[in-house]
C-alpha cells in the first residue's frame, strides 16, 4: 500500500536510538587495507567492480588510521614490521575492529619461521579471521559481513580488548650448519 505524504505530519516513528547508530555504523566501515602479500591481490579483487564492496558500504579504502575503523591485515607480517602495524592499530580511533585475513595473518600459513609472526593476535585483538590462502573475494565479504553481524549485535566493542597470545614462539628449529670435514692430505696441509 502506497504511503500517504500528507499524512506524514502526523505519524510518530519510534526506534531504538542503539539501533539507529549501530545501523549507520555498520553501513560505512571503512577499512584500513595493510596488505603485505599474496593476499592483498584478492583484497583488491574484492574492492573492484566484479565483487562490489560498495553494497555493504564498506568501499571506501582509507590509508590514513584516522579515517577507517577497519583494519585489514592481509599477508604474513615480518617480526620487523610488528611496530608499524601496531602503531597504525593504535592510531585508529574507537571504536575500530580487525580482520585478520589469510593464513599467513592469522597463524603465520606456511611460513613457520623465526622472522614471521605466528599470527597477529599476538599484538593485536582480532575480531574475524578469514580462513584460505588466498581466502576468495566472497570469503573476505563474509568476514566484512561479520563485522557487520557483530556490530549489529553488540554495538561498540567493548573497552578492553586484549591479544590474545595463543601462539607465542614460532616452532620452527634451525638445523645445525654442515660441518667441513677434510680428508687427510687436506688435513695435513691446513695442520689439524
Ligand atoms: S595466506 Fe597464502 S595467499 Fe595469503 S599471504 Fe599467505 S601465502 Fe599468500
Amino acid at each position: 500500500m502506497a504511503m500517504e505524504p500528507t499524512a506524514l505530519p502526523d505519524n510518530v516513528l519510534t526506534l531504538n536510538l542503539k539501533k539507529a547508530v549501530n545501523w549507520c555504523r555498520r553501513s560505512s566501515v571503512w577499512p584500513l587495507p595493510f596488505a603485505t602479500a599474496c593476499c592483498g591481490i584478492e583484497l583488491m579483487a574484492t574492492a573492484s567492480s566484479r565483487y562490489d564492496l560498495a553494497r555493504f558500504g564498506a568501499e571506501v579504502m582509507r590509508f590514513s588510521p584516522r579515517q577507517a575503523d577497519l583494519l585489514i591485515v592481509a599477508g604474513r607480517i615480518g617480526i620487523k614490521m610488528v611496530p608499524v602495524l601496531h602503531r597504525i592499530y593504535m592510531q585508529m580511533a574507537e571504536p575500530k575492529w580487525v580482520i585478520s585475513m589469510g593464513a599467513c595473518a592469522s597463524t603465520g600459513g606456511v611460513f613457520d619461521n623465526y622472522a614471521t609472526v605466528q599470527g597477529i593476535d599476538q599484538f593485536m585483538p582480532v575480531d574475524v579471521y578469514v580462513p584460505g590462502c588466498p581466502p576468495r573475494p566472497e570469503t573476505l565479504m563474509e568476514g566484512i559481513m561479520t563485522i557487520q553481524r557483530i556490530i549489529d549485535e553488540y554495538g561498540l566493542p567493548p573497552a578492553k580488548r586484549h591479544p590474545l597470545k595463543l601462539s607465542v614462539q614460532p616452532t620452527f628449529k634451525p638445523s645445525p650448519q654442515p660441518q667441513v670435514v677434510l680428508g687427510p692430505t687436506l688435513a695435513a696441509a691446513v695442520g689439524q
